[in-house]
């Protein structure tokens, strides 16, 4: 397990900061968020320390994935919330402020604030599936990663 010493979220995995728990495993917990989203806003932090989703080992990132259908229902039913929203910010770009990759889990109502304000891009000509091919061609090429 990889650890590092200045990390929020390892601090928090190895108990040396306070959080509300809601679930524990070997390889992850789960906690409230601090600042949520709306209230029953969950964190699922892998305990081992990689910043960013794409340096997740591929176990590591099955086993959350296994995880939150089962933490989506506690969430949900907990809150009475109409629905929920699973995200991982990746890279400052995306809004990642902690460099300890983790999911979020956000309770959804209908007459929430919340809204996603992402632009559509539709593609245009051949450009789908020349974007398509690249990024096959890309997975061909990482196959052994
Ligand atoms: P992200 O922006 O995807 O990196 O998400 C980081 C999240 O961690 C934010 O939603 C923060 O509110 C949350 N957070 C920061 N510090 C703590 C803390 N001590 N305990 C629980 N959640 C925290
Ligand atoms: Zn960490």
């Amino acid at each position: 397990m990889s650890r590092d010493p200045r990390c929020l979220f390892c601090k928090i995995v190895h108990g040396e900061i306070p959080s509300a728990r809601v679930l524990e495993t070997d390889q992850a917990v789960a906690i409230l968020d601090i600042n949520p989203v709306s209230h029953g806003h969950v964190l699922i932090i892998p305990r081992s320390h990689h910043a960013e989703l794409a340096e997740l080992p591929d176990d590591l990132s099955g086993h959350v994935g296994s995880l939150l259908p089962r933490l989506t229902r506690a969430v949900v039913a907990a809150t009475g919330a109409d629905g929920s929203n699973t995200v991982i910010n990746s890279g400052s770009v995306a809004g990642q402020t902690i460099f300890h990759c983790h999911w979020h889990v956000i309770p959804r109502f209908f007459d929430d604030p919340v809204r996603w304000p992402w632009p559509h891009h539709p593609y245009a000509g051949e450009e789908m599936g020349r974007m398509a091919s690249k990024i096959a061609r890309e997975l061909g090429a990482r196959a052994d990663d």
